[in-house]
């Protein structure tokens, strides 16, 4: 699941999406608009429902194909929040919750006023992952911490009650797992950054991509090499041309030896206009209403396997 909130990146693209149309081939996939994760932190209401049906054409003009897959909003299958408040009283602790690396981030931010469903939001995704049986959770790496949490729900459930879920694993990309800002290649490109030239967005334009590209910080020296130690910056750039264009790491820092950070720029901009154009025509032609004909069906398909298994937790502990 992504949330709809903010401005979907490369870097949801590279680190979650691109894993997603792969993994159709071999898995019957559920796609998740995760809206009621969007809404632990405060949004705008009219911005919310917009970017439910963006979030929605950005799945599709990846290559999701709802003919294999389960594309659905997290709020029309209400399962997910009956497991989420059934787990926060059986198996979560605030022991763990409170060891969450993104919820303390993420508080920090909000200051005085973070809601207590962002502290508990990694219990609502694994209800999210653990309603569906499901064998495999494709994220980046800054989400490999909640589903290790889900993994150890999944197991002291199944032991204080009955074998009820599935423990799954998590899948991340080699490359691509972690795209840091182009404004501070110390952080992780972010849906919720301060400033839009830490990101570059897919619904940018040409305008704006190749101003944020050709203005992204560098390292010291001159050299396109890959070393993520001494050369943050410019080895996030490097990553990015590589997973955009299919060149590997070694064959860019040839292809790019004796050049300047200038021309590496100027062609990574070349490269990543070519694969927005296309992936924004065929985004263009993705109207809403076959967005919200999709998210009703996708939902009930959803809800056909979450009720299953939510009446099987029920009965786990007594309540039917
Ligand atoms: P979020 O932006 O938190 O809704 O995350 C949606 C998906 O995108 C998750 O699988 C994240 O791990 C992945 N993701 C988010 N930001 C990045 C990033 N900077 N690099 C790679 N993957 C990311």
């Amino acid at each position: 699941g992504i949330q709809p909130s903010g401005h979907l990146h490369i870097g949801n693209y590279l680190g979650a999406i691109t894993q997603w149309v792969d993994l159709q081939k071999e898995y019957d996939c559920f796609f998740c608009i995760v809206d009621y994760h969007a809404i632990t932190v405060k949004q705008n209401p009219e911005e919310l429902r917009k970017k439910i049906l963006e979030l929605t054409k950005i799945y599709l003009a990846a290559g999701i194909d709802p003919k294999k897959s389960v594309i659905f909003q997290q709020s029309l299958v209400s399962e997910h929040t009956e497991l989420a408040w059934i787990l926060n009283c059986t198996s979560a602790r605030v022991s763990d919750l409170k060891k969450m690396t993104q919820f303390k981030d993420k508080s920090l931010k909000h200051g005085e006023n973070v809601s207590v469903g962002l502290f508990d939001y990694p219990v609502l995704m694994a209800a999210d992952i653990l309603l569906y049986n499901a064998d495999l959770v494709p994220v980046g790496d800054d989400q490999i911490q909640h589903v290790e949490l889900a993994r150890d729900l999944a197991k002291r459930f199944n032991n204080d009650f009955q074998d009820t879920f599935k423990v799954p694993d998590y899948k991340v990309r080699k490359e691509g797992a972690r795209i840091m800002g182009l404004d501070d290649p110390s952080k992780k490109m972010s849906k919720s950054a301060d400033s839009p030239a830490n990101f570059l967005g897919l619904t940018d334009s040409p305008e704006v991509i190749k101003r944020k590209i050709m203005r992204a910080v560098t390292d010291s020296g001159s050299e396109i090499k890959y070393d993520r130690q001494n050369k943050p910056a410019i080895s996030n750039l490097i990553s990015i041309y590589s997973l955009l264009s299919g060149l590997s790491v070694k064959e860019i820092e040839k292809k790019y030896l004796g050049h300047g950070y200038g021309d590496f720029k100027h062609d990574l901009a070349v490269v990543t206009l070519e694969f927005m154009s296309e992936f924004q025509k065929r985004y263009s032609m993705i109207s809403d209403k076959q967005a919200e004909k999709i998210l009703a069906s996708g939902a009930k398909r959803a809800k056909l396997v979450a009720s299953q298994k939510l009446i099987q937790v029920k009965k786990a502990i007594g309540l039917i």
